[in-house]
């Protein structure tokens, strides 16, 4: 193998500068071989950054060539180990091929893969223009990684997932062939539509070059507000009750339990928090987008919360902002846990009637079978039914017990979960965490299928090899 990958470079050093190709003696490789969460060992052989989609489709038909494994990468921001390579792959990443162009006539814009989503949304609200993809890693994931990923975040309540939003797609597939469709059409039925085997596929069918994607008018201010809830059985009632009146407007609805708030304040929020926290209590933080900013309609829609939550009785702790600074307490939770160690992340999708039922029996499964020592930090996407079930330990207990459990403790939050009709990942995908549980529990349809196309398109199985279809 470190033949063919020494005839590769030798190749690409023909058309592409020394700065473009990168091994481990370059200060900037590191950057780009290191899995952040550490769960994944990643030292591809050399680092590779395209600056066009011509360069890059050469690159991609000399691997094929000489059957070198290449494993695309954005921001390496995703949680699954989808873009970490080892030595005998190249990491071709997307960081240069980064235009944005907005069409605000056309309500939509052209990206380039390594473009990254927080300077999307910039670039796109100079035209008073909204991107509804929100993430927390917003700062360093990219379009192409979020289509790979067919990323999710806060909004899909209202505005759908990645797939919903891209219009058209721009790829080099694994011989190096170069699939065109950036066209802007909101219709268009000419057959299946091809993109959609790119939306999602966590780069094993070919590297995204560039997408077009949908744009939505910039919301004129929005409403956020913050609610302590004494139940956990009342979290789906307020959820409907939210939905049904403010359907237009509502565009996200989380939930977080109290450790996970207790955490996020430990690290994060320890001078500022409007409410009063309280052990055992539920946590909801809802925005509604507003698209007239008239002081009297603002008024209006702020009573009639009021009236919603006082005639349900939510609640009679809760704060209402239009201070989007209220999205911290939900943003900054996943990094609080992190700064406490070693914890299982799990990313469960159940339907959304289920979600109540499927956390209180799982605690108590858990807290049978592991004595009450696990901690459960919750929270999610309540309105789209993705749960972050997370699992630390208790202070004092040693952490590598964890580590030891951890394939256990997954089984059984994956098991309720399916029970539930649910699933394993929402949104962050397969990659080298879950090629088991797709295998198990798809494997007459999603798994079957998804390998017989992925033999049609590389069939000399280069593109991220180890990930999502394992032998
Ligand atoms: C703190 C934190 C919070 C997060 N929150 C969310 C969340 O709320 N919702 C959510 O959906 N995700 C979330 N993520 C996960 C991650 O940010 C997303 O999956 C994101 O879409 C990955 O983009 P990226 O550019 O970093 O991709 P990378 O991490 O570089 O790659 C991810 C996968 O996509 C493939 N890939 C990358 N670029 C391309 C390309 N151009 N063509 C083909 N394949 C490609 C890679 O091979 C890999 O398999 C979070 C991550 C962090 C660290």
């Amino acid at each position: 193998m470190t033949v063919h990958i020494n005839l590769l470079i030798s190749c690409l050093r023909q058309f592409m500068g020394n700065d473009q190709i990168v091994d481990s003696h370059d200060i900037n490789y590191i950057k780009y071989s290191t899995e952040k969460r550490g769960n994944f060992a990643s030292n591809p052989a050399y680092v590779i950054f395209p600056k066009n989609t011509d360069e890059l489709a050469k690159i991609i038909a000399y691997c094929n060539e000489f059957e070198v494994g290449v494993v695309p990468q954005g921001g390496n921001s995703g949680l699954v180990g989808g873009s970490v390579a080892d030595v005998s792959e190249i990491i071709i990443s997307s960081k240069l091929m980064n235009s944005i162009v907005v069409n605000p006539s056309n309500l939509s814009c052209e990206v380039g893969a390594g473009a990254i989503l927080a300077d999307v949304k910039e670039e796109c609200n100079k035209h008073n223009l909204f991107v509804p993809l929100t993430l927390p890693s917003q700062c360093t994931c990219t379009i192409g990684g979020n289509i790979a990923t067919n990323a999710g975040g806060i909004n899909v309540l209202k505005y759908g997932s990645t797939k919903d939003n891209i219009l058209g797609i721009e790829a080099v597939l694994p011989n190096g062939d170069i699939y065109s469709d950036l066209n802007t059409l909101r219709k268009r039925n000419i057959g299946s539509d091809f993109k959609h085997l790119l939306i999602g596929s966590e780069g094993l069918m070919g590297f995204v070059s560039k997408a077009t994607m949908k744009l939505f008018p910039k919301p004129k201010k929005s409403i956020h507000m913050l609610l302590s809830v004494a139940s956990i059985n009342n979290l789906h009632s307020m959820f409907q009750a939210f939905y049904q009146e403010f359907y237009p407007y509502l565009s996200a609805f989380e939930i977080f339990n109290s450790y996970s708030l207790h955490l996020a304040q430990k690290h994060y929020l320890s001078h500022w928090f409007p409410i009063k926290r309280l052990d055992n209590h539920w946590y909801v933080l809802a925005t509604l987008d507003l698209y007239n900013d008239s002081i009297d309609f603002y008024t209006a829609i702020t009573n009639q919360i009021n009236q919603v939550i006082a005639y349900n009785k939510f609640s009679d702790n809760y704060y209402i902002t239009e201070n989007d600074k209220i999205w911290d307490t939900r943003l900054c939770i996943s990094d609080a846990q992190k700064q406490e160690g070693f914890n299982i992340k799990h990313d469960i999708s159940v339907p959304i009637d289920k979600i109540i039922a499927f956390i209180q029996e799982t605690e108590v499964i858990l807290a049978e079978k592991y004595n009450n020592k696990l901690i459960l930090v919750i929270f999610g996407h309540m309105g789209d039914g993705n749960l972050h079930y997370n699992i630390s330990l208790k202070d004092g207990d040693n952490i590598n017990d964890l580590r030891v459990m951890q394939n256990e403790i997954r089984a059984i939050v994956i098991k309720q979960a399916i029970k539930f009709n649910g699933t394993f990942s929402a949104e962050h995908g397969v990659g080298q965490i879950y090629t088991e549980q797709l295998k198990e529990y798809y494997y007459n349809n999603q798994y079957f299928y998804l390998k017989k196309l992925k033999h049609i398109l590389d069939p000399k199985n280069i593109f991220n090899r180890n990930k999502v279809i394992v032998n």
